[in-house]
């Protein structure tokens, strides 16, 4: 099942400046993390070639994947967590978009294997098993905590962040606010405890944030 090329390109195009972004908020360093977006309707992701800089990424150096990890357009080699992103779209249908970011704060909690408690009104981030680049088991701990969870993002112990949304703008997005989060949270524990929040507020914000803030249909 091939997918239309002005889809493939409009994705690429996509895919590849979502990248920027991670460099634009200071989630990455050198070549680390990565970034896809599935194809809608087609078996197939788009993401980011494997040990090139952040500043010679193209639309055109993007590698199109099959949902087993196998290249199927590109000259590159995929990212070296391509198993992981494809474990996700595999298993999680509804996930349009996965990002892998090493983010400073964020790992400072996935070091410790401690989740980011609720205690800002923006959400909690679950901490995920530790597990080994290389085979589906980074895949399969992010699908096993995030599945029913209400973040979009896990903390991978020991290693790192893979947020996941409907596309891959809304996975840019989860990595950014992790990290955020993470940060705020950080020092407001240098400075003493954080004040819980009810869990029926909780409840609330979370109703509010899913349905209230932004504009209808833009995450
Ligand atoms: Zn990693």
């Amino acid at each position: 099942m091939s997918a239309p090329t002005t889809q493939l390109k409009a994705l690429r195009d996509q895919v590849s400046a979502l990248h920027a972004e991670l460099v634009r908020y200071g989630l990455v360093v050198w070549t680390a993390g990565n970034v896809s977006g599935r194809v809608p309707g087609h078996d197939l992701m788009v993401i980011k070639p494997s040990g090139v800089s952040y500043d010679e990424l193209t639309p055109e150096s993007m590698i199109v994947c099959d949902l087993a990890g196998n290249v199927v357009e590109g000259d590159l080699s995929p990212s070296s967590d391509t198993a992981a992103h494809a474990y996700v779209y595999r298993h999680m249908p509804e996930v349009g978009g996965v990002v892998h970011t090493h983010s400073t704060y964020a790992c400072a909690w996935a070091a410790r294997g401690e989740p980011v408690p609720c205690v800002l009104t923006a959400m909690a981030i679950p901490v995920g098993p530790f597990a080994l680049v290389g085979d589906d088991s980074i895949g399969r701990g992010v699908v096993e905590t995030l599945s029913g969870h209400r973040s979009a993002a896990v903390l991978m112990r020991s290693h790192g962040v893979f947020s996941i949304g409907k596309d891959a703008r809304a996975a840019v997005k989860a990595a950014v606010m992790c990290e955020d989060v993470a940060r705020s949270v950080h020092l407001a524990r240098q400075l003493g405890e954080p004040l819980s929040i009810a869990q029926a507020d909780i409840d609330r914000l979370y109703d509010r944030y899913q349905n209230v803030y932004g504009q209808p249909g833009k995450p």
